[in-house]
């Protein structure tokens, strides 16, 4: 983990105005009313994730594009979601531009997850619902893990969820502060 964290460019994903910043270990806003996460929450939640060469893994909340960067260096195929389309868009440009060609990003509401690409090895979600959407939990392959915030407004809880026998074993790992996750209005 930390040495892909130490490969990823991280001012490559964050506004030309916040560059100086890209290296401080804070969040930094991206538009839209969003942020790329702090850096030591990408490596946390990476490594709870115990990623695997062969791993196939579901990202919701593209955002800068920066987690699922520091994800492709580590397993086969990262599939991402995002809900804002100018977001998505300038991720999947960024990949390209950046040559990372193991990350196919999604415009859309993740809550139902990326029903053609499952099922996942694991799954990190990067924005914060109330609860796990019930989609995530059946696109999870038998024994996966998944990392998600649970909660509303500050009162938020990093869950790390394991599948067994076709339900989620969850462990409350930290108290964290995501942006919520967002439904889309067209349903
Ligand atoms: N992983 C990102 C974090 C971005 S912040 C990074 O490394 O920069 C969370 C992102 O989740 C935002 O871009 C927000 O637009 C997105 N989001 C919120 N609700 C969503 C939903 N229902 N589906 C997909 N993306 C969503």
């Amino acid at each position: 983990v930390l040495q892909a964290m130490g490969k990823v460019p991280r001012h490559e994903f964050v506004p030309d105005q916040f560059r100086p910043r890209a290296y401080q270990d804070s969040p930094l806003p991206i538009g839209f009313g969003q942020t790329i996460s702090q850096p030591y929450i990408v490596a946390f939640m990476t490594e709870q994730l115990q990623p695997k060469p062969a791993d196939r893994v579901l990202e919701i909340g593209t955002g800068s594009g920066y987690q699922a960067a520091v994800l492709s260096e580590l397993v086969s195929q990262v599939y991402s979601v995002e809900i804002i389309p100018e977001l998505g868009r300038r991720a999947a440009a960024d990949f390209s531009r950046l040559g990372y060609t193991n990350i196919q990003v999604r415009l859309g509401d993740g809550y139902g997850g990326w029903p053609e690409a499952a099922p996942f090895d694991a799954i990190i979600v990067t924005c914060a619902p109330e609860n796990v959407p019930q989609p995530l939990i059946a696109q999870l392959k038998e024994g996966g893990r998944m990392l998600i915030p649970i909660g509303s407004g500050s009162n938020q809880q990093l869950v790390l969820a394991t599948k067994q026998h076709g339900e989620l074993e969850r462990r409350a790992l930290l108290p964290v502060r995501f942006v919520p996750m967002t439904r889309s209005q067209r349903r």
